[in-house]
């Protein structure tokens, strides 16, 4: 007989967590990205990592859940499910049996284990048995635990390790998408604030040379120049930061002008929708912190994210 409701009722709290990060407006304080690293000490040999991963998950440590698992990192939304499990109280308790482990090659190695999870509920034990298929890759040091794709037969009862699993490396890629967007909404924003600037500079691009930087009252004084230059139009200086750019350094913008545009033009451009205005990164640098993917601003004013092989093609100069 199975019992899971509270297993759902968990997972649950899973989406949750990702539907407040959807609805979270793009004011809101940036949700920095903690990288996690697994502690190889746990997590030699792809068993050890299964005994480590099921050692956490009864403990309620995603942080430490998510250290072992390919492509999950620990953010602060986790952190706030991680709250909501420890609020739940001791009432899950995950056992597995010996891991059957086969080593695909080298890196590669799948498991099969019989999960069982035991579940408080009204002071009665329900008990929930799975058989788990597990994959596992050599990571640096450390075994990872991979997140698979569901099975077209496969019976997902939120009860087996690979679910959790799943959802954590799924929760991520929601928030990652999350993040994007509200970079490109940034973006799109420093783009108009430009737009507004060059209009007042008789229709030239450019951060330099604005009278509002020498004057003593500058009450920006302390940002870089192209912040200084486009804050008295865009008015928040939330916008100027990724949501993905985990650098606490002193640098309070995620983003630069391309100062090939310093002085041009905006009539002057004969490919606009090419040329790019703003980039993530600084000193022509970019920072792709988006999966693989960057954002540009053009200098028509579209917002697109770009891959890394898309960047080569990106156009500098007028
Ligand atoms: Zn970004």
């Amino acid at each position: 007989m199975r019992n899971i409701m509270a297993v759902l009722g968990l997972m649950g709290l899973l989406m949750l967590g990702v539907s407040c990060a959807i609805a979270q407006p793009p004011d809101e304080a940036p949700v920095i990205e903690q990288p996690v690293t697994a502690q190889p000490e746990l997590a030699r040999t792809p068993t050890d990592t299964i005994y480590a991963f099921v050692f956490r998950l009864n403990a309620m440590n995603l942080r430490e859940c998510a250290a072992l698992v390919d492509g999950a990192k620990f953010s602060a939304r986790v952190a706030q499910i991680e709250q909501q499990f420890k609020q739940q109280g001791d009432q899950l308790l995950w056992m597995v049996d010996e891991p059957r482990v086969e080593m695909i090659d080298e890196n590669r190695a799948r498991a099969s284990v019989q999960t069982t999870l035991l579940t408080l509920q009204n002071g009665t034990v329900r008990k929930d048995v799975t058989l788990d298929w597990l994959q596992l890759r050599r990571v640096g040091g450390a075994w990872k635990l991979v997140s698979t794709a569901v099975k077209a037969d496969e019976n997902v009862t939120g009860s087996s390790l690979q679910e959790v699993v799943r959802f954590l490396v799924a929760t991520e890629q929601t928030w990652n998408d999350a993040r994007a967007k509200t970079c490109q909404m940034n973006m799109k924003q420093l783009c108009l604030g430009m737009f507004q600037l060059a209009q007042d500079s008789d229709g030239k691009f450019g951060v330099k040379n604005l009278q509002a930087l020498q004057q003593p009252n500058n009450q920006f004084a302390n940002l870089p120049i192209f912040a200084q230059a486009v804050m008295p139009y865009v008015k928040s200086m939330q916008i100027f930061r990724c949501p993905a750019d985990s650098d606490k350094g002193k640098d309070l913008t995620s983003y630069s002008f391309n100062e090939n545009l310093e002085g041009v033009s905006q009539n002057q451009l004969m490919n606009p929708a090419e040329i790019v205005l703003i980039y993530e990164g600084k000193d022509g640098k970019l920072e792709f912190r988006h999966g693989g993917k960057t954002t540009i601003g053009f200098a028509d004013g579209h917002v697109k994210l770009v891959s890394e092989a898309e960047a080569k093609k990106l156009l500098w100069k007028p």
